[in-house]
């Protein structure tokens, strides 16, 4: 993680003290009270899924720059601070290839501990809403739905959307962890496995 010299809140230079069971840059001033427990990022990306000629097709974009230049990948980024899962998603894929789409539920995650930061990468599933596969032409080259025996044959297609997608194929829609819509608002959204067997525990 980044090494940093000075305070992000009040520009105080940073110390080194024991928190937590650990040794960490913090801020002397108790006043301001920070301490640098890391950087974290949380990534998403979208499996939208259609029928097109009699075979199920998953939305893939083109990457146009680095990293990665030309690799293909499930349209995704990074959620904004103040911005929950379903909403980053949604917009994500509407911005990296034009298509609006629904957040169903989460088909699997990836938890990493290196690189710039601590991240969690979500896979999401959504629901096909309506538009046409589009590119800009600079963040994204192509876009467009592709089968599985497509994509074998394409080059460069990331591994963890390939994974993404089979799992979304392999599951019913809403299998996965959904928002629970009783315990959610705009700042907050709790979400879980669909109740299919309550019985489960009484055998
Ligand atoms: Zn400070």
């Amino acid at each position: 993680m980044a090494r940093l010299t000075f305070c992000p809140r009040c520009a105080e230079r940073l110390i080194v003290r024991h928190e937590g069971g650990r040794d960490r840059q913090a801020c002397p001033d108790s006043s301001c009270g920070f301490v640098h427990f890391g950087d974290f990022s949380i990534g998403c990306s979208g499996v939208v899924l259609r029928e097109l000629d009699g075979e199920v097709r998953a939305l893939l974009i083109q990457r146009g720059q680095a990293p990665y230049a030309g690799t293909w990948q499930l349209p995704g980024g990074y959620a904004e601070h103040d911005e929950l899962l379903a909403a980053a998603v949604e917009r994500e894929v509407r911005e990296e290839a034009a298509v609006t789409a629904r957040f169903r539920d989460v088909v699997g995650f990836r938890h990493m501990v290196v690189g710039p930061s601590t991240n969690v990468y979500i896979i999401c599933r959504l629901d096909y809403v309506a538009g046409e596969p589009a590119c800009d032409g600079v963040e994204t080259a192509a876009a467009g739905f592709y089968s599985l025996a497509e994509m074998d044959a394409m080059d460069g297609v990331q591994g963890i959307s390939k994974w993404g997608i089979r799992h979304a194929l392999s599951t019913p829609p809403g299998s996965g962890l959904s928002v629970d819509e009783n315990g959610s608002d705009n700042r907050w959204q709790m979400f879980g496995l669909a109740d299919v067997d309550p019985a489960h525990w009484r055998a």
